[in-house]
């Protein structure tokens, strides 16, 4: 049996920065690491390098591994304490917002790039301004954009950092967390048993469910979770270029008018491009944008949040189900003209071809995504884009592309207190996995909560 101070379970943004704080402190602590996938450089993606379909790898290389689901992520860091999570509802706005300041600071230390969009000021408040006159709110944040070529990058040289203060045990699948006396007591991992006085859990989107059933068994209390669902719009870049030169991720909020429901643009790749990824047994739509590549489009998500309360509280089998309903009919990610949308048919290669937008995801299957997504979503969908089109001209255009469906599958949250502890004694939960935060800031910053209240404990 080996003995630690502190167990890390996942090595994503959240598992690294907790390591890296734990580190600097220089109190020379035990470290370990537990990581499912592989090691930065051996993470491949066969059907992104041999462009073929989905392998069904037992590990995921592009979620799994070192940097987790950030190692080939756009790199927005969004730096406003209102986007990207909801660690406003653990530490006060000001801590908060010094998170994020000494988060960034670390990411730029470790090579991301020094530009951030959105802040001149005073165009970001005419944007606003128009925004509000049409009724859509805009949540003004600045973004850094590392790109989905340079975030690799940054995260080795996190891992160099770390190299010989930590143990790291890669491919290795933590499948129990143990308790005694009420306390975290250590791992089991591939068929061993790891020791530790501090556990902290960091297991991503990919590791939610997992989390969820441990934490049925040791009795924690878990909060109810929405899912999003929408589809992904492309447009040619010049349509958004007003908003993206100046905001980069122009985040808007509608609620329509038909179903007052809350609709809101989420992952802007400006001169990017739409991807499709397997997630809990479907095919979705996602964006990338690079740092050093640059397509003629500008593609973001539109999504629409929704509670399930009683008798149905299954948001997770939900987002499947209509996504699994996408995937059957257009064997994978279907593709739809918004004009065609509009006219109650589908759409098909022919029509696409004549199009005016280009698709950047090449294998979407022209189809009717009525077929797939609830009249409500459509419904919601067309509303806003006829508002976004005053402040975004070009944006409600029949040549417009919607890529369905996507889905955003949140982790169910732990009950945790301030410093991200659970209801057990030393066991600490962080990340996207519970349910703390939705992107690499907030991510990363809740593995700091998690590393300062342990050092603080260890004197
Ligand atoms: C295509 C894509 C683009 C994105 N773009 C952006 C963006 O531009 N900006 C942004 O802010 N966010 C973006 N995100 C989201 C961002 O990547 C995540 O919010 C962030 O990575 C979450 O960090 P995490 O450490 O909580 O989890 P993850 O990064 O998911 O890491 C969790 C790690 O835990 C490991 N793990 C899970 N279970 C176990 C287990 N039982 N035992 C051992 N290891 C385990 C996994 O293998 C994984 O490596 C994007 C995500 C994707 C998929």
């Amino acid at each position: 049996m080996k003995h630690y101070d502190i167990i890390i379970i996942g090595a994503g943004p959240a598992g690294i920065f907790a390591a890296l704080e734990i580190v600097a402190s220089g109190k020379g602590l035990k470290v370990l690491m537990v990581e499912k996938g592989l090691d930065i450089d051996q993470r491949i993606c066969p059907s992104a390098q041999w462009k073929t379909s989905c392998t069904l790898c037992s590990e995921c290389g592009l979620l799994c591994g070192w940097g987790g689901a950030g190692a080939f992520s756009d790199g927005k860091l969004s730096l406003s304490k209102e986007i990207g999570g909801n660690l406003s509802r653990y530490v006060s706005e000001s801590e908060l917002q010094g998170l994020i300041d000494y988060t960034d600071g670390l990411y730029i230390a470790y090579g991301a790039p020094s530009e951030v969009y959105g802040g001149d000021m005073d165009a970001v408040a005419r944007i606003r301004e128009a925004a509000e006159q049409n009724m859509l709110t805009l949540i003004p944040s600045k973004i850094r954009h590392i790109g989905t070529d340079r975030c690799p990058l940054v995260l080795k040289k996190m891992k160099e950092a770390l190299n010989g203060k930590v143990d790291v045990l890669f491919s290795k699948d933590v499948r129990k967390i143990l308790v005694e006396d009420g306390r975290a007591a250590g791992v089991e991992a591939g068929g061993e048993t790891f020791q530790a006085g501090f556990v902290i859990v960091a297991p991503g989107r990919e590791g939610a469910l997992w989390l969820e059933r441990q934490a049925k068994q040791m009795g924690l209390s878990l909060l109810k979770n929405p899912v999003d669902i929408g589809v992904r719009i492309e447009v040619p870049a010049a349509t958004l270029e007003n908003l993206t030169s100046v905001i980069y991720e122009p985040k808007l909020i509608y609620h329509t008018k038909k179903f007052n429901d809350r609709i809101r643009t989420f992952c802007v790749n400006p001169y990017g491009e739409v991807v499709k990824e397997y997630v809990k047994g479907v095919w979705i739509v996602n964006g990338h944008s690079y740092a050093h590549t640059k397509t003629e489009n500008t593609n973001f998500a539109l999504l629409v949040s929704t509670f399930f309360t009683e008798p149905f509280d299954e948001p997770h089998l939900y987002g499947r189900y209509v996504a699994r309903l996408a995937n059957l009919l257009g064997k994978g990610v279907i593709l739809q003209r918004l004009g065609d949308l509009q006219a109650g048919r589908r759409s098909n290669p022919a029509r696409v071809r004549r199009g005016k937008v280009k698709p950047s995801l090449a294998d979407a299957v022209p189809g009717d995504l009525s077929f797939a997504l609830p009249h409500r979503y459509i419904s919601n969908i067309l509303e806003m884009l006829k508002v976004m089109d005053r402040i975004a001209p070009g944006v409600n255009s029949p040549h417009t592309l919607l890529y369905g469906v996507e889905v955003k599958f949140y982790s169910r949250q732990l009950k945790l207190s301030r410093c991200l502890e659970t209801e057990i004694e030393n066991f600490f939960a962080i990340g996207d996995g519970a349910g703390v935060s939705r992107g690499l800031i907030q991510a990363s910053a809740s593995g700091i909560i998690a590393a300062r209240e342990i050092l603080k404990r260890q004197g």
